[in-house]
């Protein structure tokens, strides 16, 4: 792989423009991913935050959920952030009926799972993956890992309060998935974390 990699940023719905900037500033070259042929000219795949229910209902009409997942299965690096990391899940609990995911990753995520209280909150999270600092972690109507198989690395946990132990961020093989948005703030370690995974890839 050329040091300089084309990341694709599945551009169906959610806050693109907020992971190009960032994965820009790392020095990746970035494109929009909309068309199947798109995720033929890429090394990695960011799926963003959003809404998963409509992102599955837009994958489905523009016939790329099964390419999508052939290319994952394939070993394409993918990062999902919130809507993304459900899209990345192999089983969904609260999803709406019938609702797919590109799977891939062996966990169960609950969507919407910090309930009324918590719909959205801002928290420091330990992510040693990263190092230190902490994080300033950004959840917006977030979901959580409830379950995770056996090849599935634990990045990091709620560190206090009501939901305290609850698993939102995590990795298996080329694949990475947290319930919070780091597109949404300035820090760049994240994105950094996964354009090595595509490097090694
Ligand atoms: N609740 C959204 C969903 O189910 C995810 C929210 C987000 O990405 N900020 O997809």
């Amino acid at each position: 792989m050329s040091h300089r990699p084309t990341v694709g940023v599945l551009a169906l719905q959610g806050d693109v423009r907020e992971h190009r900037r960032i994965l820009a500033a790392l020095g990746a070259h970035t494109v929009a991913v909309r068309t199947a042929d798109e995720l033929e000219r890429i090394d990695g795949l960011v799926i963003p935050g959003g809404e998963s229910t409509t992102m599955w209902r837009l994958a489905r009409a523009f016939d790329l959920l099964d390419p999508l997942r052939k290319k994952i299965r394939a070993g394409l690096p993918a990062y999902g952030s919130c809507a993304g990391m459900i899209m990345l899940a192999d089983h969904v609990e609260d999803g709406v009926d019938g609702q797919e995911t590109i799977g891939g990753m062996d966990v169960t995520v609950r969507r919407n799972a910090f309930g009324r209280q918590l719909d959205s909150f801002e928290a420091a999270l330990e992510f040693p993956a990263i190092g230190q600092p902490a994080l300033h972690a950004v959840f917006i109507r977030a979901p959580w890992v409830e379950r995770v198989g056996p090849d599935v690395e634990v990045l990091a946990r709620v560190a206090a309060g009501p939901t305290a132990g609850r698993i939102v961020g995590v990795r298996a093989g080329r694949l990475l998935a947290t319930a919070f948005h780091p597109e949404l703030t300035a820090d760049t370690r994240v994105h950094g974390y996964f354009l090595e995974i595509v490097k090694e890839a």
